[in-house]
């Protein structure tokens, strides 16, 4: 571990700077060059020596463990410099399109401009749209292989049934994390009530590849009550963080991936202003559906999605009320084929999952 002379130069190094003193809390980066280890961390100033612009005593929250000796070694680099920001290398607006039954979602992937966000296959907004009675619209039963569909819903609630012998109903807040592997038949229709009596309905849908070693693995179904998701925010209030997949602001999601995934819901406040490290093998995605956010200079609105470049963090600033999803994960770099609900490596695979249920292999649903 690094030795407390060390950090005390660090610290003293970063209060040239950027603003301890005057924040005494603050965050920044560090890097430890022998290590090839690069952190974020939160330091507490607990006291502090004008005269000699030092810091006297310092705590230290979220150190984590780095096994390699850093003693004497760490420095201290400016926020430019080490943590990296990701700039926007391309911006895709949403289009509508009609899914499942006949219901409209905003859609900025798959699309013209963008085919495929590796490891992301598709991401649909549901709505928001208010159902009379008798309305609503859902997708009866159909088929999926070799990837996972995650639904979140912010607005009304939704049912699932599938050949695997699964069901269950989500609503506000709430999960579902269905892996389809090598295949499952199933129903996502809005609740009984809702189609009973209508109401709104507002929620997305993403669909994320498995690597090919993963995609003929058993289906399974992961439901996460809202009461499971981890709620974190900033600590001047402005930014609010549902980590559905991965970790963001110390908390860490309870939904298991196969590969590393990270799916977060934003609600900024105006004047938010957030650093979110995220590592730096990940693809990043973000996708606005309130409001409007700026990252790397340039304002997002809502429907509009911005794939992300190279970098280990990502800076938001809100002027003015915003959501926002950001989505990143490893790349698979395979070879990609989709045919509408199979997502395969090759022609020959996607020609097998159509015959494994056309003769009834992927299952059916039994009522
Ligand atoms: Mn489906």
């Amino acid at each position: 571990m690094l030795g407390r002379k060390a950090l005390t130069d660090v610290l003293t190094h970063w209060r040239n700077a950027s603003r301890l003193a005057e924040d005494n809390v603050a965050k920044q980066a560090f890097q430890f060059p022998n290590s090839g280890i690069g952190l974020a961390l939160s330091v507490a100033c607990t006291s502090w020596d004008e005269q000699s612009s030092s810091v006297r005593s310092f705590r230290m929250n979220g150190w984590p463990g780095v096994r390699k000796s850093s003693a004497g070694q760490a420095s201290a680099c400016r926020r430019e410099s080490v943590m990296s920001q990701r700039g926007v290398v391309q911006i895709v607006n949403a289009h509508r399109q009609q899914e499942g039954g006949g219901f409209v979602v905003r859609r900025p992937f798959p699309s013209a401009s963008l085919r495929y966000a590796d490891p992301f296959v598709l991401l649909d907004e549901m709505g928001p749209v208010e159902y009379g009675p008798g309305q609503a619209i859902g997708a009866p039963d159909h088929p999926h292989r070799g990837f996972e569909t995650v639904t979140y819903v912010l607005e009304g609630e939704s049912e699932h049934e599938d050949s695997a012998g699964h069901r269950g109903k989500i609503g506000p807040g709430d999960v579902q994390w269905m892996t389809a592997g090598r295949g499952i038949v199933h129903s996502e229709m809005p609740s009984q009530e809702l189609q009973r009596s209508g109401g709104r309905m507002h929620g997305f849908q993403i669909w994320v590849n498995l690597p090919a070693r993963d995609k003929m693995i058993a289906p399974r179904y992961q439901e996460i009550p809202r009461t499971r998701i981890p709620l974190a925010m900033t600590s001047d209030c402005l930014a609010i963080v549902h980590v559905i997949a991965g970790e963001a602001l110390g908390a860490h999601a309870v939904i298991e991936t196969r590969t590393p995934i990270s799916y977060l819901h934003w609600t900024f406040s105006p004047g938010a202003s957030v650093q979110l490290p995220l590592p730096r093998e990940h693809a990043a995605y973000v996708y606005v559906f309130d409001g409007a956010v700026r990252v790397d200079n340039r304002d997002l609105h809502s429907g509009q999605l911005a794939v992300l470049g190279e970098g280990d963090s990502v800076q938001f600033e809100a002027s003015q009320r915003a959501q926002v999803l950001s989505l990143s994960g490893v790349p698979l770099r395979e070879p990609f084929v989709q045919y509408g609900p199979f997502v395969m490596n090759t022609e020959r695979e996607i020609q097998q999952a159509f015959e494994d249920y056309q003769a009834g292999r992927l299952g059916e649903i039994r009522r």
